[in-house]
């Protein structure tokens, strides 16, 4: 079976996906919406996306514009057998209706509530909770970044309690109208959502967290503390991560001091945009003191989850029931550790 994948918002994240469902061999673009005429509508097509139109009385602007569009969103829903849906936090909650209407499974991203889905995905954690549903959520990219490394110490160990701090990026570095710019703003509520949003996709977990966001674009940085739930050594905590699929070590000794050496990396290494799927843990920052475990991780928050996505329509249309064989082969085709 070839799942037809419909892209609802070719945004930061809607582009990405796009591209990494274009390199499965199960599954294919069958067109993406845009709602105004800009250059990545333009870059859509000459990728050789067909474009709808999400709001259809703004068709004569493309028409305008020279751009070519197949049709209106509800054209694309009664063509595809999925929608992802990637259009902005707390908007894609009022699709769900559309989706359903049209008889479309759907999964939505971090910006929607749990509660309003009724069920999240993490490919690691909760890949089996969500074979067959029609409807699920891919947690965002901090809750995503925590799931990664904090699942498998709950299988190895056991996690009495996390405390996790997230210094989270101002905006995407496309976004030259949010901030901050010059102040750091804690997140008053505590916990932050991001300790209710991992308990979603790791149900049984105790986990406290608070937040503050900086002026900076590139990554998300967290600072963990983990009450494992016995004694044991900082070796047998990176040996357990270097097994671990999408978690990637980075090393201050070889200069990687911050996120911003971190980025130069994944340029380097040639990645598409610069993406770097895997969270990258500092090696010689992950400490272990009896059976308390402090490390830190970074998150590239554009890109993280694009992965998760594809696994999560292979587990809605049970390509395989099997995470580790979806995550596998997800891995190899977007070429990811
Ligand atoms: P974005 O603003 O970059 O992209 C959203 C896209 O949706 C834009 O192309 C916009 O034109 C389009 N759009 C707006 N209203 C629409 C509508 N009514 N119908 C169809 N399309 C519409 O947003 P993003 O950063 O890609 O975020 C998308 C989702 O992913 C959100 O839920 C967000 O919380 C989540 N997420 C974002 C990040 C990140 O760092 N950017 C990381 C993880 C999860």
């Amino acid at each position: 079976m070839t799942v037809k994948v419909a892209i609802n918002g070719y945004g930061t994240i809607g582009k990405r996906v796009a591209d990494a469902v274009s390199l499965q061999d199960d599954m294919e673009i069958v067109g993406v919406t845009k709602t105004r005429p800009t250059f990545e509508a333009k870059m859509a097509v000459s990728k050789g996306y067909d474009l709808y139109i999400a709001v259809p009385e703004n068709i004569p602007k493309f028409e305008e514009a020279g751009i070519p569009v197949k049709g209106t969103l509800d054209d694309l829903l009664g063509i595809c057998d999925v929608v992802v849906d990637c259009t902005p936090g707390k908007e894609g909650v009022n699709n769900l209706e559309k989706y359903r209407k049209f008889g479309v499974k759907a999964i939505f991203q971090g910006g929607e509530k749990h509660e309003n889905i009724g069920m999240s995905f993490n490919s690691l954690s909760n890949y089996q909770e969500n074979l067959g549903v029609d409807y699920t959520r891919v947690v965002s990219c901090n809750t995503t970044g925590l799931a990664r490394t904090i699942y498998p110490l709950v299988k190895e160990f056991g996690v009495k309690k996390v405390y996790a701090t997230m210094v989270r990026r101002g905006p995407d570095p496309n976004n030259s109208k949010k901030g901050p710019v010059n102040a750091i703003v804690p997140v008053l509520k505590v916990p932050s959502h991001h300790g209710p949003d991992l308990k979603t996709v790791i149900h049984d977990l105790d986990i406290d967290t608070m937040a503050v966001a900086v002026p900076t674009t590139l990554m998300h940085l967290h600072c963990n503390v983990v009450l494992l739930g016995r004694e044991a050594t900082s070796e047998e905590v990176i040996r357990l991560w270097e097994n671990t699929p999408r978690v990637a070590f980075v090393h201050g000794k070889e200069g990687v001091d911050s996120t911003a050496q971190i980025m130069e990396m994944a340029k380097d290494m040639k990645r598409d945009r610069s993406d770097l799927n895997e969270i990258s843990v500092w090696k010689d920052g992950v400490h272990v003191v009896g059976s308390t475990l402090y490390y830190y991780q970074a998150i590239h928050q554009e890109s993280d989850v694009v992965p998760e996505n594809i696994d999560c329509i292979r587990a809605m249309f049970r390509l395989t029931d099997d995470n580790m064989a979806s995550i596998k082969k997800t891995n190899e085709a977007l070429g990811i550790e």
